[in-house]
């Protein structure tokens, strides 16, 4: 156990920009569900979202405030996306596993308007798209072929191909030689986004307890188990574990904290740029990413401008990895020279072995979904519906999701070692242009 919940709540920009967090509802004293969910994040909501609609009695249980996790401190940026290429899912398996991850990744994303619709959250979601950015030709050759697939192979023609020129005029900046832009997606409040499904739960009749961590998940030898919280207990016949990169935070997800490698994601917010030098950047409300190895992203959030990209290494921010995004983020936009960053935050994402998401079955009594690879705002909260149907003992209909088994990690002690020296070969190679 590294950490003890519950913990205190993230300075970021999503935080300072909503209405104040209602009062926490820890659990106390002893209650029964079908199902106990453990994490109150996207992947949490949404499964007991999907499960309370198929007549399931759920409860869900965070350890620290709710949206304390990745789903209240991401950037916003609503992709269908998954870290292994669909062109790369096609050569691994087969075209029609790719069209059906594919379908799985706009089906994730047109599941956000509908959850938007659904509880009328007003998340400042603005399907905007997205645009990767080219830093060298060899990059834009790579995009120009990726595109050329899309559109041929699985029919999405709403991805195409940006000239140098179209890029300086969409984000600003002269870094970029090309780009592609993709029409599917956008940006969103994630902390809005996810306090209105939270509410909107609850407003069901949905159980949903914070600062009510799962210390230890016992099974009954006459069936079920029980989750053992500081509070209280819950009896329940089945656990969820939606925990992604903070499965260590506790032993109640021990079982699946060794699947995950936790990388840490660091995000940096100017001052409002209305008025400045910098208010034209980004005109077009999108998401942008570099085709860099060490990727690093922006957008804006009203007239602010996020810079997002690899945080600390270890347990806790520093201040040498938030200069060195402002770094970047003035290299690339020497407009907002003398612009002050307001705020600075980080969070934990779940890479797998094999750069995809996964839901399974542990045993008779647990079942898992997580390892978004830092692409979960869509996707986690949508894949309760898969998650679901793993429950009630169906096959979830979730392409590669739901059939490939999540290995552990090989040394998984030395993590940390092994992610420093991936993230320094990758910069290696960045900086010499490979
Ligand atoms: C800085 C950052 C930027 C990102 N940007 C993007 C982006 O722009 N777009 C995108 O698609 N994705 C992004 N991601 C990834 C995305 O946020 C995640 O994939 C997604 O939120 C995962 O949701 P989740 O519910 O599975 O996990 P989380 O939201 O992390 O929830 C897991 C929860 O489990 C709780 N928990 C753990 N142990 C216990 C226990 N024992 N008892 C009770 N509760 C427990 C934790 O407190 C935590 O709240 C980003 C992530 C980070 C950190």
């Amino acid at each position: 156990m590294v950490t003890q919940p519950p913990l205190p709540d993230i300075a970021s920009l999503w935080r300072d920009t909503v209405q104040p967090a209602p009062p926490s509802q820890p659990l106390t004293g002893t209650c029964q569900a079908d199902v106990a969910i453990v994490g109150g994040g996207y992947t949490g909501l949404s499964t007991a979202r999907a499960l309370a609609a198929r007549g399931v009695d759920v409860v869900v249980l965070e350890a620290n405030r709710l949206g304390w996790g990745a789903s209240g401190r991401n950037g916003g940026v609503v992709s269908g996306k998954f870290r292994l290429g669909f062109a790369e899912m096609a050569r691994r398996w087969d075209i029609d596993t790719a069209r059906r991850m594919h379908d799985i990744g706009i089906e994730a994303i047109e599941n956000v308007g509908v959850l938007l619709e659904e509880f009328g959250i007003d998340a400042d979601y603005r399907p905007s798209g997205s645009l990767r950015c080219a830093h060298r030709p060899e990059a834009l050759e790579a995009l120009r072929a990726e595109c050329g697939w899309l559109r041929d192979t699985l029919g999405d023609d709403a991805v195409s191909i940006l000239a140098a020129g179209q890029m300086a005029e969409e984000t600003g900046s002269r870094d970029f030689c090309g780009g592609m832009l993709n029409r599917h997606g956008g940006v969103i409040h994630p902390l809005k986004f996810h306090r209105g499904l939270a509410q909107g739960l609850r407003e069901r009749g949905i159980r949903i307890h914070d600062e009510s961590p799962v210390t230890r998940i016992e099974r009954r030898a006459e069936g079920g188990v029980h989750l053992h919280l500081p509070g209280g207990r819950v009896q329940a016949r089945q656990v969820v574990l939606a925990t992604n990169a903070y499965s260590s935070l506790t032993l109640a997800s021990a079982s699946v904290e060794r699947r995950v490698v936790p990388f840490r994601s660091a995000m940096i917010a100017t001052q409002p740029l209305t008025g400045t030098a910098g208010e034209a950047l980004l005109a077009h409300g999108r998401s942008y990413t570099e085709t860099r190895r060490m990727m690093r992203w922006f957008r804006k959030s009203g007239d602010r401008l996020l810079y997002g990209g690899r945080g600390a290494f270890g347990k806790s921010d520093s201040p040498a990895a938030f200069a060195a995004l402002e770094r970047a983020m003035l290299k690339q936009f020497p407009q907002l020279e003398g612009i002050r960053v307001t705020h600075r935050w980080s969070g934990l994402v779940a890479m797998t072995m094999d750069s995809l998401p996964h839901l399974g079955r542990l045993d008779d009594r647990m079942v898992y979904a997580m390892g978004y690879n830092g692409t979960g705002v869509a996707l986690a909260s949508y894949i309760g519906e898969h998650v679901a149907d793993q429950v009630l003992g169906r096959t979830p209909d979730a392409g590669l999701l739901g059939q490939l088994p999540l290995p552990t990690v090989p040394l998984y002690p030395i993590r940390e070692i092994g992610v420093r020296l991936v993230a320094g070969w990758y910069q290696f190679l960045d900086a010499v242009g490979k």
